[in-house]
């Protein structure tokens, strides 16, 4: 059993850091992006050192004091935070303060930084070097890179550099009982003994708090191009990509797929997003090709548009001129997002599938949800990496909780034929509190037996984020 965070507890924590240590409690900490969580807490945290950290779980472990490990409050399936019915009041540890890039290497291609750098920091300090960190996500001005690694973020660039994982060469880690995992290696071969950082990864906060990773760059391309394509369906979107990866000789950097509901949603709730279609279409594709100097990538995107064109498959389309138009290619798709919050989902779903199950699968799953209500499906995301956000939303002019009695029965719908097409039910986003059932349901239970070995080894009082990922 835990213990609160109780006002005896946070005095031995002040009088061990000081008063500076505590931050005001605001909904900052307190609600997650879709606002279907409400948090408590009995206080946070933000230290400003891995030492700080190193003290503040020695002494949760000590009290048995639960703690939440805090980036950037992104999450999207409430691994950040716990309601008052979940448990008693944990102590949330934010990584904001921890904010600053370490070293860069850029003959190596590496950068040390800390875990409370936002995203967008660590892009731009790999541009400062005329270097890439390829990850990227909407959410990238907020997030941080070490809530992108305890969730092994995703993202639109995953089908040509990997995802979060494919970006570390090392973490260093403070575990439960306060021990530091120094392990900030620069090295690309290290084969000596367990991969500890990769379980880590992908950990949201239940096995150590992440406080330094050490990250992979990329050469910049010198030339990018994007273009919008309109393609008959999804399975013509699928051929699509196979030629894109043939022409450009796989420097295709992007691949998303745009559903017309999902244009149609930034149309109405967001005049002010540039629309690159008079009419809607069924189905599009935003591609974006990274080449070297040598090439041409408008070129090779009218080589696609054409091969496309002549094989039946791309039926329209419109190819970047300039940076302002790539900009509001990239805009539209990042903001699909923006207008399903308007909209208001009745459910949400980060779902994957093998490539060669999607094309039959996104028909499948609306037909059979239009047998238990007259919704509709906003299908977008990352169709590379046979990532698909499979979001439901109510018949237009009617409000979700309207439909709230049948989102259980939609949910357990979609996860099921995920599961008998060999998909997973989450893709990018993690288990979180939101979908510990999910893993239970579906997960191997084999797999799951040692996740709880490992959980019980590296945190035997159960301190670390209870409740997520292992309910
Ligand atoms: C508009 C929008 C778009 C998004 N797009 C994508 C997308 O394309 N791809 C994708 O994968 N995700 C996406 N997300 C989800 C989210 O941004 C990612 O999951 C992100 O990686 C979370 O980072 P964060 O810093 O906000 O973490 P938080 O939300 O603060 O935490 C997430 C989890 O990580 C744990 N955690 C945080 N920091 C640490 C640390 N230092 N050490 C240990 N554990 C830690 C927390 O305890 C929690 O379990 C999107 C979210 C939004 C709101």
């Amino acid at each position: 059993m835990l213990n609160p965070a109780d006002p005896e507890f946070i005095a031995h924590l002040t009088s061990l850091l000081g008063d500076d240590i505590l931050r005001p409690a605001s909904e900052l900490y307190l609600e997650e992006p879709r606002k279907r969580i409400t948090g408590h807490a009995g206080a946070i945290v933000a230290p400003r050192d891995t030492n700080e950290v190193s003290q503040i779980l020695a002494l949760c472990s000590e009290h048995q004091v639960g703690v939440i490990p805090f980036g950037g409050g992104t999450g999207l399936v409430g691994g950040q935070l716990m309601s008052a019915d979940q448990g008693v009041a944990p102590l949330i540890l934010s990584l904001e303060r921890m904010n600053k890039m370490r070293d860069i290497f850029p003959t190596e291609n590496v950068m040390i930084v800390e875990a409370g750098m936002t995203l967008a920091a660590i892009q731009d300090g790999a541009a400062d070097e005329d270097l890439l960190f390829p990850l990227s996500l909407a959410s990238e001005g907020t997030c941080q890179i070490g809530g992108n690694l305890a969730t092994n973020a995703g993202g639109v660039n995953v089908l040509r550099y990997g995802n979060t994982r494919d970006l570390c060469l090392g973490v260093e880690a403070v575990l439960s009982d306060g021990r530091v995992l120094n392990n900030l290696s620069r090295l690309r071969k290290d084969n000596t003994g367990y991969d500890l950082k990769n379980l880590l990864i992908g950990s949201e906060g239940t096995l150590g708090v992440i406080t330094a990773a050490s990250l992979r760059l990329s050469a910049r391309p010198a030339r990018v191009g994007t273009a919008i394509l309109t393609v008959r369906d999804p399975a013509a979107a699928l051929e699509l990509l196979s030629k894109a990866r043939e022409i450009t000789g796989d420097a295709v950097s992007a691949f998303e797929l745009i559903s017309g509901t999902g244009m149609e949603f930034v149309r109405d709730t967001l005049p002010g997003i540039h629309q690159p279609f008079a009419q809607s279409p069924e189905w599009s594709v935003l591609v974006e090709f990274g080449v070297p100097a040598a090439l041409n990538p408008e070129t090779l995107l009218e080589d696609l548009f054409v091969t496309g064109s002549e094989a039946g498959l791309v039926t329209d389309g419109v190819i970047a001129q300039s940076l302002a138009q790539r900009t509001e290619m990239w805009s539209l798709r990042e903001h699909i997002p923006a207008a399903n919050k308007k909209i208001g989902a009745i459910g949400s779903h980060d779902i994957s599938l093998p490539l060669s199950e999607m094309a039959r699968f996104i028909p499948l799953g609306m037909a059979e949800i239009a047998k238990i209500a007259p919704v509709r499906v906003n299908c977008f995301g990352h169709l590379g990496d046979g990532n698909l956000h499979y979001n439901v939303f109510p018949p237009a002019g009617q409000k979700a909780s309207a439909f709230a009695d049948y989102k259980d029965e939609i949910e357990r719908l979609i996860h099921d034929l995920v599961h008998a097409h060999g998909g997973s039910f989450s893709a990018e986003h993690g288990v979180g509190r939101l979908k510990s059932g999910e893993l239970t349901r579906y997960g191997d239970p084999t797999k799951r037996a040692m996740m709880q070995q490992i959980k019980q080894a590296l945190d035997p009082r159960g301190i670390m984020n209870p409740g997520a990922v292992l309910d």
